[in-house]
C-alpha cells in the first residue's frame, strides 16, 4: 500500500537512531576496552566467547540500522521488516529520547518525526484489509467542547452539526462501513481494540499518545495522523478528514467498497 500523506519528517528519527546506534557501538566498545584485560587474566577463553558476543552484537546493531533505513527509504516489504520495527519501538526510539534532550531535541519533534518512520513501515505492506477489519480511532478531544452529546459510546449520537470534525468523520466511517471509535484515553483505547480486534488501525492523536498506542498495539499496523491543535492541546482539535479517507482508500480491499 501507499499513502500520499504524513510520511515526510523521518529523517530527524532516521538520523538519530543512526547516531544512537553509532553511539551504543562506541560505549560498548569503550567498556570492551577497560574490562577486556581483566578477563585476559581470568581466562582466555572468557575473553574470546566475550569478544565474539561484542561481534555478534554490532553485527545485529548494524543489520538493524541498515534494514531500518532500506525499509524507510525504499518503503519495499522487506521480510524481516517487522525486526525494524520492533528495533525502532523498543530500543531506538528510548534512546534517541534520551539523548536528544542533552542537545535540545524536544521529545514531540523526535515521536513527530517516529509517527512518519511507522508509516513508512506500513507503507511496507502489501496485505489489503476488508472494512470489517479497519478501526478509525480518535481521541474525544477532536469533539467540539460544547457539545453536551455522549458519543463516546456511540458515535452515532453525533448530529453532524459541524462544529468539529466527528461528523465528517462519521459520515467517512457510514461510507466505508469501518469501525470508527472514539477514546477517552489510552486504557479506553486499549478495550475499545480488543472489543474489535482490527487489523489495522488508523489513529488520531497529538505525537505523545499516537507513539504510545503505536507500541501499545505492536504487531497491529497504525497508521498515524497527527491531530492539528489551534486552541492549545487537548481541546477543540482537527484533523482534515481527506486523510482519513485517502487512508481509507489506500488499504482497502476494492478502493471504496462497501462490504456487503
Ligand atoms: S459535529 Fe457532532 S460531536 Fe461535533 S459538535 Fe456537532 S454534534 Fe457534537
Amino acid at each position: 500500500m501507499k499513502f500520499e500523506i504524513n510520511t515526510e519528517g523521518k529523517g530527524l528519527f532516521l538520523t538519530m537512531a543512526t547516531i544512537s546506534l553509532i553511539l551504543i557501538m562506541a560505549v560498548t566498545t569503550v567498556l570492551w576496552w577497560f574490562i577486556s584485560p581483566r578477563l585476559h587474566e581470568i581466562n582466555g577463553i572468557f575473553a574470546q566467547i566475550a569478544l565474539n558476543g561484542l561481534r555478534g552484537f554490532y553485527l545485529i546493531v548494524i543489520t538493524g540500522i541498515v534494514l531500518v533505513l532500506m525499509t524507510c527509504y525504499l518503503e519495499r516489504n522487506f521480510l524481516i521488516s517487522k525486526f525494524a520495527v520492533r528495533l525502532s519501538i523498543n530500543f531506538i526510539f528510548p534512546i534517541s529520547i534520551f539523548w536528544g534532550r542533552f542537545v535540545g531535541i524536544s521529545k514531540d519533534r523526535i515521536r513527530e518525526s517516529f509517527v512518519h518512520v511507522n508509516n513508512a513501515f506500513v507503507n511496507t505492506i502489501n496485505s489489503m484489509f476488508k472494512p470489517s477489519e479497519v478501526l478509525i480511532l480518535l481521541p474525544h478531544c477532536l469533539q467540539n467542547n460544547n457539545c453536551e452529546i455522549r458519543i463516546t459510546n456511540n458515535y452515532m449520537n453525533c448530529k453532524n452539526c459541524g462544529k468539529c470534525d466527528i461528523g465528517d468523520l462519521k459520515n467517512i466511517a457510514i461510507e466505508y462501513k469501518v469501525h470508527l471509535a472514539i477514546a477517552t484515553g489510552g486504557t479506553l483505547a486499549r478495550r475499545i481494540i480488543v472489543k474489535i480486534r482490527p487489523k489495522f488501525i488508523i489513529a488520531v492523536a497529538c505525537q505523545r499518545d499516537l507513539v504510545d498506542g503505536i507500541q501499545d498495539v505492536f504487531p497491529i499496523p497504525v497508521y498515524g495522523v497527527l491531530n492539528e491543535r489551534p486552541e492549545g492541546p487537548c481541546v477543540n482539535t482537527r484533523v482534515n478528514s481527506k486523510k482519513i479517507k485517502i487512508a481509507l482508500d489506500t488499504v482497502l480491499v476494492n478502493n471504496l467498497n462497501k462490504e456487503s
